[in-house]
């Protein structure tokens, strides 16, 4: 069976991509394969740090691989937080402090457009390929929801009332910016492991 190291060790989205693939494909975690270093993700895009991590694998363990990025971008903020999107307080992971500095930031401004990006590096037979999903929406006055993570509870997708932290994890993945690139990739997947 043909093997695909996926660039994380977060078991959540492992079980997301592994659960679409259609059994054709042995899908690995970084500890899977022994990797224990942290790959700095150095870059100044998203689809660098992607990249950056999908090659890391492939140059020290020849194995086909994929990583992600992704981060929220603010229209009024010139885009930010953007690839600082985790540490955008300073502090890596800390979601209230990000969220507090978005609002702070947004204080008076009606400009609440914004947008969440993923993009996907793969390392397939040797090959790079790029694979992007976005959600469009606006950014909240005030929380609501407690699901999620990161900025969901100010993040309202265009079309619904509610926060991303007011949706179901499986409504969520349906139309979110992780799922969008994710199906691409498994449609990608599931016809180069059927030829
Ligand atoms: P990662 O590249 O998937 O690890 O995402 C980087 C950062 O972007 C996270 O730490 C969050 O701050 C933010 N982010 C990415 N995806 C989401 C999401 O689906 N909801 C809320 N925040 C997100």
């Amino acid at each position: 069976m043909q093997q695909l190291v996926f660039a994380t060790n977060n078991k959540h989205k492992l079980e997301e991509v592994a659960a679409k693939l259609n059994g054709k494909i042995n899908l690995l975690s970084l500890d899977d394969i022994g990797c224990h270093e942290d790959i700095a993700e150095t870059g100044q895009t998203f689809a660098e740090n992607a990249s950056i991590k999908s090659r890391y694998i492939y140059d020290k363990y020849q194995l086909s691989c994929f990583g992600d990025d992704s981060g929220l971008e603010i229209n009024a903020l010139n885009n930010e937080p953007g690839i600082y999107s985790a540490r955008y307080a300073g502090v890596h992971g800390n979601h209230q402090a990000n969220i507090d500095k978005v609002l702070d930031k947004l204080k008076g401004s009606n400009n609440r457009k914004a947008r969440f990006r993923t993009v996907i590096s793969l390392i397939w037979d040797g090959e790079e390929h790029f694979f992007e999903g976005t959600v469009e929406g606006t950014i909240r006055h005030e929380l609501s929801g407690t699901d999620g993570f990161g900025y969901d509870p100010i993040f309202e997708p265009d079309g619904y009332e509610i926060t991303f932290a007011e949706m179901s994890m499986d409504e969520k993945n349906r139309i979110s910016h992780r799922g969008r690139a994710m199906d691409q990739l498994i449609t990608f997947l599931n016809a180069r492991a059927n030829s």
